[in-house]
């Protein structure tokens, strides 16, 4: 089963990756996960490009354009392979990534960035989509303070990060077949147990 963590900065998607992996572990699953930008060695050269601090003139189209190559690697790489065998695949961050940052973020049409995202991904879309959802505001601080590397992506105004929040919760809405929206300013043990009962639920009905 192919699931992926969506959310905007400082949602604590990464935070929360390994513990969840770890639990579905115990349970008996071979699980693999990723995080985009990135999860080869050509998507990690990609990644490097795309948030180096003297790249601040890309074009949001050129952005657009490598974080669906870095996909198209990780996809042919690591994903279908992986799904192939039988694995729960979990990534950080995929194409609804794109939807939200290059689409509502930086106004790309959406209608092109799903015909582009239909070819980058040869058409794979997950399962289970987990969308931790956070105030703007409150996560760019949360991210602020974490102490991680400042890189160009991270440098947009306010704004950009509430369209891309009001942009994951509109997709979110718009399919909710696949998307379950977990309330991410929670304390952090409480998000962990929310994102475990959405995916055993799935993975055992
Ligand atoms: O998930 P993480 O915070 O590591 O994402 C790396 C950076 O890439 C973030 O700053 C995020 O805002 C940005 N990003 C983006 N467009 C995407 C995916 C991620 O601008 N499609």
């Amino acid at each position: 089963m192919f699931i992926t963590l969506e959310g905007p900065e400082g949602s604590g998607k990464s935070s929360q990756l390994p513990a969840l992996a770890e639990f579905l572990r115990s349970r008996g699953y071979t699980v693999l996960t990723t995080r985009e930008p990135g999860g080869t060695p050509i998507g990690d050269q990609v990644r490097q490009v795309l948030t180096r601090m003297e790249n601040q003139g890309m074009s949001p189209r050129a952005e657009t354009l490598l974080f669906c190559a870095a996909r198209a690697q990780l996809v042919d790489q690591v994903i279908r392979p992986a799904l192939a065998r039988g694995e729960v695949v979990i990534s950080d961050r995929y194409a609804d990534s794109t939807l939200a940052y290059q689409g509502y973020g930086h106004g790309n049409d959406l209608a092109v960035l799903r015909q582009m995202l239909h070819f980058a991904t040869g058409g794979l879309w997950p399962e289970l989509t987990l969308l931790l959802d956070v105030d703007s505001a409150a996560g760019l601080e949360r991210r602020r303070s974490s102490g991680g590397e400042w890189n160009r992506l991270d440098d947009y105004a306010l704004s950009f990060h509430q369209r891309v929040r009001q942009g994951y919760l509109d997709l979110a809405r718009s399919q909710p077949e696949r998307w379950v929206v977990v309330d991410a300013s929670q304390p952090m043990d409480a998000v962990q147990q929310a994102l475990r009962q959405v995916i055993l639920r799935r993975l055992e009905p």
